[in-house]
């Protein structure tokens, strides 16, 4: 089956039964965004809605998905709407939750209950868990080139560690490419910035970000959410694992995971980035306060090019740094 997810998953559950897991995101970023987000408004999907749902809602109805699995808890309350809109579709639908208070029992249940649905042994799962945990250890290793040794872009970061929430739907093909790509990584010389950067909040929709930062000097070493999609705790147990997962609970297991990043990668400044329309934009009122390094918020809404007047911000950001 083709089974789709609108935010990370226990992947595991759906590889093990034999399933091939699709994140959404993934998908309508690296297709044609901007026509999936009209598509989805043409349909009725209002204006002031976050441009990711409207893509994943047209991403959904495109992909020839036998069932989609829907983030209930944790994720975005747009998702329960998401989901409603799909029910008329072949699609059989599925809703997972993150428990608020990062009950252990309470996210034990929620797994056992998917294992179910799917049909699958925790011994299956646990298998499969091995198997990908060898490829999350290159993906470790690939952040460390990052920001150990300064050769792999803020950019390229950005998407071997977003990937891995379904990797690319492929573990194999997966793996088989991220080898090719340490193997040059490895060999590169260190990237030529003077400014080390964190990129904190969900991924962006602008497509060229990096880019730009990069031609202004600065290479972004630490990707918060993205990271988290790679499962940085995947040496712990398996339910431990999606604990430890901050993206789901409260924006304080996110200010203490970014604390610890910022010291370890020796962050000159943030960057914290919110789409419109979202949710977590409030968030960001507790990260400014909590975070005492030079922090900017960046908001992206619609899929595209950075915008002029994004750029200059920045600009007079990276000035004031540099002063
Ligand atoms: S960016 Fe915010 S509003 Fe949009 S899908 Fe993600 S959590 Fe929901």
């Amino acid at each position: 089956m083709r089974v789709g997810f609108t935010s990370t998953i226990p992947v595991e559950i759906i590889y093990a039964a034999g399933h091939t897991p699709i994140d959404l995101n993934n998908v309508f970023v690296s297709g044609k965004p901007q026509k999936m987000v009209e598509e989805a408004e043409f349909e009725g999907y209002p204006r002031n809605i976050c441009s990711w749902i409207k893509g994943m809602y047209s991403v959904a109805k495109q992909s020839e998905l036998d069932c989609l699995i829907g983030i209930t808890e944790g994720d975005c309350s747009n998702t329960h709407s998401l989901m409603a809109t799909l029910d008329e579709t072949n699609i059989d639908i599925i809703n997972f939750s993150y428990p608020y208070d990062k009950n252990y029992i309470k996210l034990e249940n929620e797994i056992i209950r998917l294992e179910s649905v799917f049909n699958v042994s925790r011994k299956k799962v646990l298998e499969m868990k091995k198997r990908l945990d060898l490829i999350r250890e290159k993906i470790s290793f690939l952040d460390k080139l990052t920001y150990i040794e300064n050769k792999v872009t803020g950019f390229e970061n950005h998407l071997w560690l977003v990937n891995s929430s379904d990797f690319n739907s492929d573990p194999d093909l997966y793996e088989k490419e991220l080898d090719e790509f340490l193997l040059e990584a490895k060999e590169r010389k260190p990237l030529d910035f003077d400014l080390r950067f964190a990129f904190l909040g969900v991924p962006p929709i602008i497509t060229d970000l990096y880019d730009f930062l990069l031609e202004m000097n600065v290479n972004v070493v630490y990707n918060e959410i993205q990271r988290q999609f790679s499962m940085p705790s995947f040496k712990k147990g398996f339910i431990e694992q999606y604990l430890d997962y901050t993206f789901p609970y409260t924006v304080f297991d996110r200010v203490k995971d970014i604390r610890e990043q910022l010291t370890i990668r020796n962050i000159d400044g943030v960057i914290s980035y919110t789409q419109a329309f979202c949710h977590r934009q409030i968030d960001n009122i507790i990260l400014k306060k909590k975070i005492t390094l030079p922090f900017m918020s960046v908001e992206g809404d619609q899929p595209g090019e950075i915008d002029a007047r994004t750029k200059l911000r920045i600009e007079s950001f990276l000035d004031m740094i540099r002063i």
